[in-house]
């Protein structure tokens, strides 16, 4: 149906969103997620679980309804997806114990994946999994929540069909922010309220001006090292303590599958039984601890990314790539598969996709900006005069220039790092630099000893991220598989 442009109503509309528009405009906003972790009874966190399994389920229903309807020309509309969720709401009488509200949200949701796919943004929705997926649900309205603090550390929220529930009040929402909704996850039984909420937009922290820039090499041994010397460590994520039982989870949840599929006695391979399934929730929730440690680090670091330098350029690394199985096919199998596993592991746990994205909105906020620029060879060439002498990278962590004139060593995650910052420069990416910084960083560096984590001269490290092999692979010499 074609709208009529001239009607009332249609008038009506446009002059609510160029008033809408107006007052944006005059109010600049950013939004954000506020995390509060959730303590529910036992009685509530049952409530919460059906809410998710709900959720879920309509998900589920919604995704199959799209398959049937639309996949030759996709011609379904918001509208209709709309209207099919509403009636199955109506249809199904267990489907009413979830929120009108929660039910939108769940089409909208839905909505907005596509939008993604299509704008090449992200993945098409698929199927939810009780197992697999972080079982959540919304609530669209904020008026519902009527949050309410009860004492210095703790505050109660009201979740719909479910009740009261105490959330830890560990930082107040901030002046002048207005709740949106609220999104109820669990992340292998915590549960977590993520608030979204609109903030004015805020004030730079120090002028930008003021702020230096710096280029940032991303590596194994130094998570992240800076062209200006500074270097940003973390502990492992697990503690010792914490690793042994992971191991032991994991050695258990092995002898209780090998046990299934024996008693199976080769017809499939048999039902997961309780005790398995509260093995794999064991090392599930462990995982999650990690995952939220890392998280946290993210979170930190890019907050002292965004507050000290105007511009931090990284290395555009394309994690899928690097991070591809070694293992080649069988016609043409790949050599030093388990190490490239082992490398693998590495990169994926750092969660470098994460770190860029969130130094990305702190910096915009803080009138600053994210750059990345190729990285091939960036940790292969001198970054004082430009050499690409094979095999002047000695190991991990030093450099040792091929060129005689120059000669210069030192810690290559540091070389690469300048070379990423140069390479940002020399791209015009970089709109101010003040030519000391590099420089000065250098001469600082150099005095400095750097004996831990530098295996003797000459050995090769067993992690490589951009050794003499690849390197050698790109130019079609040796056949390694990707
Ligand atoms: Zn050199």
């Amino acid at each position: 149906m074609k709208r009529d442009s001239n009607s009332p109503a249609e008038r009506s509309r446009k002059a609510k969103a160029a008033k809408l528009a107006r007052w944006k405009a005059a109010h600049p906003s950013v939004s954000r997620g506020l995390l509060y972790r959730m303590d529910p009874t036992v009685e509530l966190g049952a409530g919460m679980g059906r809410m998710t399994d709900l959720d879920r389920a309509l998900w589920n229903m919604t995704h199959q309804w799209w398959l049937m309807s639309s996949r030759p020309l996709r011609r379904v509309k918001k509208s209709d997806l709309d209207a099919v969720v509403a009636q199955a709401r109506t249809d199904i009488p267990w489907l009413a114990e979830l929120p009108a509200q929660a039910c939108k949200a769940v089409a909208k949701r839905y909505w907005q994946t596509w939008e993604r796919c299509w704008s090449g943004v992200g993945g098409a929705p698929n199927f939810h999994s009780r197992l697999k997926d972080r079982p959540s649900f919304d609530i669209p309205q904020a008026r519902d929540l009527n949050i309410t603090r009860v004492s210095k550390k703790f505050a109660t929220v009201q979740v719909p069909k479910v009740g009261k529930v105490t959330i830890r009040y560990h930082r107040p929402i901030p002046v002048g922010a207005r709740v949106t909704g609220a999104r109820v996850t669990n992340d292998h039984g915590r549960w977590t309220l993520a608030l979204r909420v609109e903030l004015p937009k805020p004030e730079l922290r120090s002028p930008v001006e003021s702020r230096p820039v710096v280029g940032f090499d991303r590596g194994v041994v130094i998570p992240l090292a800076g062209s200006d010397g500074t270097e940003f460590n973390h502990p492992d994520w697990l503690t010792p303590g914490e690793k042994r039982h992971l191991r032991y989870l994991e050695r258990q949840s092995a002898r209780e599958r090998h046990a299934r599929w024996d008693r199976s006695d080769g017809r499939g391979k048999g039902r997961i039984g309780a005790n398995e399934r509260k093995t794999y929730d064991a090392i599930a929730s462990v995982q999650a601890k990690a995952a939220r440690r890392r998280k946290d680090w993210h979170h930190q670091t890019s907050r002292k990314i965004a507050d000290g330098y105007s511009v931090a350029v990284f290395e555009a690394l394309r994690i899928k790539n690097m991070t591809k199985s070694a293992a080649g096919s069988v016609k043409a199998p790949g050599t030093n598969v388990a190490a490239k596993s082992g490398l693998n592991r590495v990169i994926l746990n750092e969660g470098w996709g994460t770190l860029l994205d969130l130094t990305r909105y702190k910096m915009a906020d803080n009138g600053g900006a994210v750059v990345t620029v190729p990285a091939p060879f960036t940790s292969l060439t001198c970054h004082t005069c430009g050499s690409t002498t094979p095999g002047q990278r000695k190991n991990q962590a030093l450099l040792v220039c091929g060129d005689t004139d120059c000669g210069w060593t030192g810690n290559a995650d540091f070389n690469a790092a300048c070379n990423i910052l140069m390479r940002a420069v020399s791209g015009g990416l970089v709109p101010t630099l003040s030519a000391g910084i590099v420089d000065d960083a250098r001469s600082r560096y150099e005095l400095e000893e750097r004996t831990d984590a530098m295996p003797p001269v000459g050995t090769e490290a067993p992690l490589k991220l951009d050794g003499p092999g690849k390197r050698e692979n790109r130019l079609g010499q040796r056949t390694v598989a990707a």
